[in-house]
């Protein structure tokens, strides 16, 4: 029996919470996984050493996903270590405090708009040329639930994630005769850093809101990911966003 494909993968935000489950799951399963970040570079080169110490695959880049320099820099240093990015997870992400859009900066704006929106788009810029001229490789998005209820206090993040679930759909559409497939996983509340500001009594009313009665983790949004990714199990799925939210969104 012949092994397993096995691809370059690059999760953006990988050194903590959602992204570095997703780059976890994708390295035990073989991969060649790239794990990236921007601010807190300390924290990406213990986790990669961790994972490589374990015997993975894994390697670091460093650059802001809002910065189209970085993006293209980051790209041509993964295909020279691992080879052309074939399955890109665009997870990095950052959310302002709760507050009204009157209370929010221009500058704030601009900056989840940059991040969350223009960040997925710049990175895909940089790594669809190899994918549409091996007609082959996938893209997942990190959308939120709240890109498809909405959410009051939270318009800057809601509406860029809103984007994401958009940009999703048309990268779809644009690379679909290209066998490329563009696909969103849209995560309800899972407990990581993006949200540790809300105490325990917080967490307990938020988790009470979920049908499911209970907060979701970074690894369940990592199975679902993972799932979108491959071809061995989506082949025939794309522009799709997946809501792994414990029914917020319903
Ligand atoms: P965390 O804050 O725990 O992690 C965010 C990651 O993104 C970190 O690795 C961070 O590293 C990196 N990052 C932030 N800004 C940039 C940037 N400009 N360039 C490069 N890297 C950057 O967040 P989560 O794990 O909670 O969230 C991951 C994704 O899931 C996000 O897109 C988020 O919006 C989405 N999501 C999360 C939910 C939740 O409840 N947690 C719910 C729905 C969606 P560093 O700052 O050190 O550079």
């Amino acid at each position: 029996m012949s092994a397993a494909k096995t691809h370059t993968v690059w999760v953006t935000g990988s050194s903590r919470g959602i992204g570095l489950a997703v780059a976890e799951k994708f390295a035990r399963k073989g991969h060649r996984v790239a794990l990236h970040c921007v601010h807190r570079v300390e924290t990406l080169t213990r986790e990669t050493e961790r994972l490589r110490a374990t015997g993975l695959n894994v390697m670091q880049v460093t650059g802001d996903i809002a910065s189209e320099a970085d993006c293209f820099r980051m790209a041509h240093e993964i295909a020279a270590v691992f080879g052309p990015v074939e399955i890109l997870v665009n997870n990095a992400g950052i959310a302002l405090e709760e507050k009204l859009l009157t209370d929010c900066t221009a500058e704030e704006l601009a900056r989840v708009a940059m991040t969350d929106l223009v960040g997925p788009m710049l990175c895909a810029k940089a790594v669809v040329p190899h994918m549409v001229s091996d007609r082959a490789g996938s893209i997942v998005n990190i959308a939120s639930y709240l890109g498809i209820t909405g959410c009051s206090c939270e318009t800057p993040y809601a509406a860029a994630k809103a984007g994401v679930i958009g940009f999703t759909k048309s990268l779809a559409a644009e690379l679909a005769p290209s066998g490329v497939r563009v696909n969103a996983v849209a995560p309800g509340y899972i407990p990581t850093e993006m949200n540790a500001e809300f105490d325990e009594e917080t967490v307990r009313a938020i988790a009470n809101d979920i049908p499911l009665g209970r907060l979701g983790s970074a690894e369940e949004i990592a199975e679902a990911v993972y799932f979108l990714a491959m071809e061995e199990t989506a082949s025939f799925i794309t522009g799709q966003t997946l809501a792994v939210d414990g029914g917020s969104s319903l």
